[in-house]
């Protein structure tokens, strides 16, 4: 049947948004590969370190027509660490969207598993190749260009935009967001939000605002050590780390919580690595080492699990006639996760709709990222992309209609509330 005619389409802001965005593949490409060619290795994987990529980045945006960009860097044993800030003013200036991407890049690796230079950008087809074209290049050249359609198109965001490049996330962050918090706190405001383009998954619908505690911890058992072939003269250190071991998978019933946020729901605590006792077979080891990862739900203590593992290695000690030492190598309690209906994450829930037609939720992840220092400080913050997860591995790459569209998501979410209209 036919329709009956209608008025022509209105033509809406993020029309022109995305329309503009996909005009610009071949420059965001340009962009891709002059970020590629400077190795920003940080200096404790060997590398040199972010200045050079900083200096192009600061003089390219400045070509562009961003306003000045604020570089605020740190040093570390001699070598520079630079943070650039460029701020574009919104409606609303008392508050600010930071879109934050990272600068340094992990090391290729062995180079003989890269088809192709990991520092020069290999196109192929849609396919783009590259050392940091995933981990962080897509969500910076996305930042950038999202915020260079608002400003040629002449649209105002809803807040200022704030667009941050730090150093150093790839070794703790130190010297990146965390020396920045630390040591220009007046950079942020109370009402900011932060946006994380620096994790993802394949298909967009990963929007992660909430992580586990961390907590790492070596186990020692000591006992004594004798020939296997008198056993009752010693006291065999390595079948008390085995039954410790045992007795351990009782803090999965212990700390019994469930969260559905998270995959999996529940707080783990899983032995991994097993340290090598004697040499030979015919010896009773006098001394066992063994380490555990916990990833701690936020609603749960640290300090309790702490309590109920101290309890299960006095038992053990008893039970065994060994002693237990226990020691934290890493500890990182949860930060408050960021709330599922703070505007921030429905905003990007609503872009990913729009862009990407996929059906976005606000999840959990087992804990490490970035974000984490940012929810501790108080702010919103967000980590989303979408990828296919290839950073740190050779032949890293990403898809060019990800990059582009990505960018379209930042674009809407930088336009605030009313993007829908
Ligand atoms: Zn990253």
């Amino acid at each position: 049947m036919p329709r009956p005619s209608k008025a022509p389409k209105e033509v809406t802001p993020f029309d022109r948004i995305a329309k503009w965005l996909d005009g610009s593949r071949t420059r965001m490409m340009d962009l891709m590969a002059e970020l590629t060619k400077r190795n920003a290795v940080g200096p404790a994987n060997g590398g040199p370190g972010e200045a050079e990529k900083a200096d192009f980045l600061e003089s390219y945006l400045a070509a562009e027509g961003f306003p000045a960009a604020t570089r605020l860097t740190a040093m570390c044993d001699g070598v520079a660490r630079p943070n650039l800030l460029v701020r574009l003013p919104g409606r609303d200036r008392s508050r600010c969207l930071w879109v934050m991407t990272h600068l340094d890049v992990v090391p290729p690796g062995n180079l003989s598993e890269w088809k192709s230079d990991p520092f020069a950008l290999r196109v192929e087809g849609e396919k783009l190749v590259g050392r940091g074209v995933e981990d962080n290049h897509q969500g910076l050249v996305g930042s950038v260009f999202a915020a260079r359609a608002l400003l040629e198109l002449g649209i105002e965001p809803a807040t200022d935009v704030g667009l941050l490049f730090v150093a150093d996330e790839e070794t703790g962050s130190e010297y990146g967001i965390r020396w920045l918090l630390a040591q220009h706190p007046t950079l942020f405001s109370a009402g900011d939000a932060f946006l994380v383009p620096d994790a993802g998954n394949e298909d967009g619908s990963l929007v992660e605002v909430a992580e586990k505690a961390i907590l790492w911890l070596k186990f020692r058992t000591v006992g004594r050590q004798v020939h296997a072939s008198t056993p009752q003269l010693g006291v065999n250190a390595f079948v008390a780390a085995s039954h410790l071991v045992v007795r351990l998978r009782d803090l999965y019933q212990r700390f019994e919580q469930r969260n559905p946020i998270f995959d999996p729901p529940m707080s783990t605590f899983e032995p991994t690595r097993k340290e090598r006792n004697v040499e030979n077979i015919n010896t009773v080891p006098g001394e066992d080492l063994f380490f555990m990862d916990c990833r701690i739900l936020p609603e749960v203590s640290v300090e309790e699990v702490l309590q109920a593992i101290r309890t299960l290695c006095d038992e053990v000690a008893r039970s065994q006639r060994v002693v237990v030492h226990f020691d934290t190598v890493q500890r990182e309690d949860a930060a408050p996760p960021t709330p599922a209906d703070a505007p921030l994450v429905q905003q990007v829930i609503h872009a990913v709709q729009k862009v990407y037609r996929v059906h976005a939720r606000p999840r959990g992840i087992g804990g490490g990222t970035v974000a984490s220092a940012l929810r501790h400080h108080g702010f919103p913050a967000v980590v989303w992309s979408r990828m296919d997860e290839t950073g740190h591995q050779p032949n890293e790459y990403i898809w060019l209609s990800n990059l582009v569209d990505d960018a379209k998501v930042f674009a809407l979410v930088m336009m605030g509330a009313d993007a829908s209209k």
